[in-house]
């Protein structure tokens, strides 16, 4: 009944490719050739913080990047499903500003594939938070609209109301440490029960220098989370 039902939906709107509406096996899929188009981040890449390394390399099992080898990443893991470049940011930027609802399966199902070989236990996906002064402008956190599927994924809770975010001016092109220093103290935890002794998985749209992830990492850990994880559908590759 179920696949009958399938089969209509599929008969009345047919599956198509999000970027050039091209005829797909599945809804929410990318065609072969807008596929080809995305620089997906596979191995070798740093195996905490996820960082891609040239391909070329052949690094062992393991590899870290000289930031995770020198224990600066305290979070457990880091990955993210592809490079931000012309390609994904043409999917992120109107996901994010202009309710492009379309691209959220295809970079949700990017970011449980991206996240497969870690074979990860997770008890909560908590969406980075927006400041709710974004969040009412914006109608939307669209944190949380890739963290529900890959919440129901993992068979986790989705929290979206144990961590707020102050409201603070856009970061705009700041360096790494500058970031940092931006977003330190701008989360606070709510509801501490739900924090502690959980395994988090933190999720957002972008990854620019980390700093938002290493700050909820920061407080999460103080509040007694076991185990604090992210992931993001692009990260923006700086030369290390
Ligand atoms: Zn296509
Ligand atoms: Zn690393």
């Amino acid at each position: 009944m179920v696949n009958l039902l399938k089969s209509f939906v599929n008969f009345i709107y047919p599956p198509v490719c999000p970027v050039c509406s091209d005829l797909v096996e599945s809804h929410g899929s990318l065609c072969a050739q807008c596929w080809a188009h995305f620089n997906w981040i596979s191995n070798p890449k740093c195996f905490k913080c996820g960082y891609p390394f040239p391909a070329d390399l052949d690094l062992g099992p393991k590899p870290l990047c000289p930031h995770c080898a020198s224990g600066e990443c305290d979070l457990d893991f880091i990955r993210s499903a592809c490079v931000y470049d012309d390609v994904s940011k043409n999917i992120m930027l109107p996901f994010k500003h202009a309710s492009q609802l379309k691209y959220q399966t295809l970079m949700s199902n990017s970011m449980i594939n991206c996240l497969r070989d870690l074979n990860l236990d997770i008890d909560v996906v908590l969406p980075v938070p927006l400041a709710y002064k974004r969040l009412f402008k914006r109608g939307y956190n669209q944190a949380t609209l890739l963290a529900r599927p890959i919440a129901k994924h993992f068979n986790a809770v989705l929290d979206v109301d144990s961590v707020a975010r102050k409201y603070k001016q856009d970061m705009g092109h700041k360096n790494a440490k500058q970031r940092r220093e931006n977003v330190r103290g701008v989360f606070n935890i709510k509801k501490l029960d739900n924090i502690r002794d959980k395994k988090i998985l933190l999720v957002d749209d972008v990854m620019t220098s980390g700093a938002t992830f290493y700050e909820l990492n920061r407080i999460l850990r103080k509040a007694g989370a076991s185990a604090v994880y992210a992931v993001s559908f692009c990260r923006v590759v700086h030369a290390i």
